[in-house]
C-alpha cells in the first residue's frame, strides 16, 4: 500500500469514528462491532428501490444510509431501556439523538444486517418532529400463520399485547423492514448471505405491522418491478 492510500484509509476510519460518541461503559467489542457495521452499510451500492424505500431513504446507497444515520444518532450508551425484552432504545425526553443498547443487543449473536436493522430502527425513533414514531401495541392474541405465538426474532420473547408493533410502514419497524427488503433485492455488492439474512429479518419484522391493509401495501411495494 502506498502512502497516499494509507492516508486515505486513516482518514476514512477516523472520520467514521468521529461521527459517533460512545459512552465509556459501552463494551469495546460492541463499539468496534458497531463501527464495522456502519462502515459496511456505508459502502453498499444498489441498482433500484421500491417506492416506499424512496419515500423514506431516497436510495439503496451506502452514503445515503450513512447520512440518514449520522443526522439522527450522534451518541451511544448502555441502558436497560425499561427492562424486559428491549434490545435497544432512544429516550427522546432525555436526548433524541442518543441510542441506548441493552444486554440483549450484546449477549445474542445475530447477523450483521440484523444488527443494522436494530440500529436503523432506533435512528428512526430520533425523529422528534414525527412524534418519534412510537410503537403500537401488538394484538392479543398475536399469532403467526401457523397459529403459533408471535415471538421476537431477537430474544424469543412473546409479543402479544406488547408495545412492539407498528400500524404504519413509516415507523421504526416499517422503515427498517423496507430498508432490509430493498437491500435484499437491490444491493449490487452484498454477498448472497447478506441478502438472504436481510430477507429473513425483513420477513420477520413485516409481521410486526399489525394493520393488515398496511402490511398488504408493503408486500405490494416489495413486489414492484
Ligand atoms: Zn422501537
Amino acid at each position: 500500500m502506498n502512502k497516499l492510500m494509507m492516508a486515505l484509509v486513516l482518514v476514512v476510519s477516523v472520520s467514521s469514528q468521529a461521527a459517533l460518541n460512545f459512552d465509556s461503559d459501552v463494551p469495546a467489542a460492541i463499539k468496534t462491532q458497531m463501527i464495522e457495521d456502519l462502515n459496511f452499510v456505508s459502502q453498499l451500492t444498489g441498482n433500484g428501490q421500491t417506492p416506499f424505500h424512496k419515500a423514506i431513504f431516497s436510495a439503496v446507497d451506502g452514503k445515503t444510509y450513512q447520512t440518514f444515520f449520522d443526522t439522527r444518532i450522534t451518541s451511544v450508551g448502555v441502558d436497560s431501556c425499561g427492562g424486559g425484552a428491549a434490545v435497544a432504545c432512544v429516550q427522546p425526553f432525555f436526548d433524541p439523538n442518543k441510542m441506548w443498547l441493552t444486554d440483549n443487543f450484546i449477549k445474542f449473536s445475530h447477523p450483521q444486517i440484523a444488527r443494522l436493522m436494530v440500529v436503523f430502527h432506533e435512528a428512526r425513533h430520533s425523529e422528534s418532529n414525527n412524534g418519534n414514531w412510537m410503537h403500537a401495541s401488538c394484538p392479543r392474541p398475536f399469532l403467526d400463520s401457523n397459529g403459533k405465538d408471535m415471538k421476537s426474532i431477537w430474544t424469543g420473547a412473546k409479543l402479544e399485547g406488547q408495545p412492539a408493533c407498528d400500524i404504519t410502514q413509516n415507523g421504526s419497524y416499517g422503515s427498517s423492514t423496507i430498508m432490509l427488503k430493498n437491500i435484499s433485492r437491490f444491493c449490487t455488492n452484498c454477498s448472497d448471505k447478506v441478502k438472504m439474512d436481510a430477507d429473513i429479518y425483513a420477513a420477520d419484522q413485516l409481521n410486526r405491522i399489525s394493520r393488515p391493509a398496511v402490511k398488504q401495501a408493503m408486500i405490494a411495494d416489495f413486489a414492484t418491478p
